[in-house]
């Protein structure tokens, strides 16, 4: 289940393997439904022999460029993506496989395939874009589009920053670590978020974000004030070691600290040290210095040791393309 980071990754690693290498076989299995795909399964066909000459993402979407021609892959939700060389044992449902002549192969399984897997072209329509919010690592103006949206809407926090027409590609595991972050309960009515609640999830979206990615999205790897590590290392919460819990919102399941994320009057008293001081670090100085000691203890290939505080200020990675297509 790729979210935000995962498709990003992927996006990378099939730039550094499969650019500019022709595609040895295709095959499309997408089950009953093909309508999605204008000219059936067997127009992919055509990709047979071609070279990949670029790779794009936006959101869940990823675009794999043969010339002229564009596979769009949506990857977010039920999708299971695989790119390794070698064996690969496929599933028994419906599914894409992309094998290079290198050897790399994509292999996407879902089980409504044919709504997922789009072959554009100059003359395709792509309208189910337009209907995407930002990219919180594409649009350098993404928070501020954030903002004005939030104003609109009255649904739970949650079911708005996975609301694909709010915000492009946030999954519900780093929702729950934006949250988390954030120190905001899920179910809380967007309407109801104070200024200070609706700044730090904000800042968090981006932070966060980049932060799995320079991670590999791999939950060990993450700082150890990350609610995703703990989630998979001892179900603990990373600041006050409740066991973290399970919250039904919107019909699904959240994952949060009921005692750091409890809500109001703490995050009143929050709010109100925070507009005094003009900062969550002196709102909390126990609980920040915590977290830089914890973060600077980070390790892994591609995450260097930092500071929120660096991370507020790095500028991120240039903007490119808004809408790639
Ligand atoms: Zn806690």
């Amino acid at each position: 289940m790729p979210e935000l980071p995962e498709i990003e990754l992927l996006a990378e690693k099939l730039r550094q393997g499969c650019l500019n290498k022709p595609l040895e076989s295709i095959a499309y299995h997408p089950g009953k439904r093909a309508d999605a795909l204008d000219d059936g399964p067997e127009s992919l066909s055509v990709l047979k022999g071609a070279v990949l000459s670029d790779v794009a993402r936006y959101g869940p979407f990823l675009f794999l460029e043969w010339g002229e021609r564009i596979l769009s892959l949506h990857l977010a939700g039920e999708a299971q993506v695989t790119l390794q060389r070698g064996k690969l044992d496929l599933p028994g449902g419906n599914y894409l496989l992309l094998r290079w002549q290198t050897g790399q192969q994509l292999l996407v399984a879902a089980p409504n395939l044919s709504s997922r897997v789009r072959l554009l072209d100059e003359s395709a329509s792509v309208d189910y874009l337009l209907k995407l919010g930002p990219d919180p690592l594409l649009d350098a103006h993404c928070a501020d589009h954030l903002r004005t949206a939030m104003s609109r809407r009255r649904t739970a926090i949650r079911n708005l920053l996975l609301d694909e027409s709010f915000v492009a590609g946030i999954g519900p595991v780093w929702c729950d670590e934006i949250l988390f972050q954030s120190r905001v309960r899920p179910d809380i009515p967007v309407a109801e978020l104070r200024p200070a609640e609706r700044d730090r999830i904000l800042k968090n979206v981006h932070r966060v974000l980049e932060r799995a990615i320079r991670c590999q999205a791999n939950p060990s790897l993450l700082p150890k004030t990350f609610l995703t590590r703990r989630k998979q290392e001892d179900g603990l919460c990373p600041v006050c070691a409740t066991a973290l819990t399970e919250m039904p919102v919107g019909g699904k399941t959240a994952i949060c600290c009921a005692r750091c994320q409890a809500g109001r009057t703490e995050a009143l008293a929050e709010e109100t040290s925070e507009s005094q001081s003009e900062g969550l670090a002196e709102a909390k100085p126990d609980l920040m210095l915590a977290e830089i000691a914890q973060d600077g203890q980070e390790h892994g290939p591609d995450s260097p040791a930092s500071t929120p505080d660096q991370e507020t200020d790095a500028p991120g990675e240039p903007p490119r393309s808004a809408a790639p297509y």
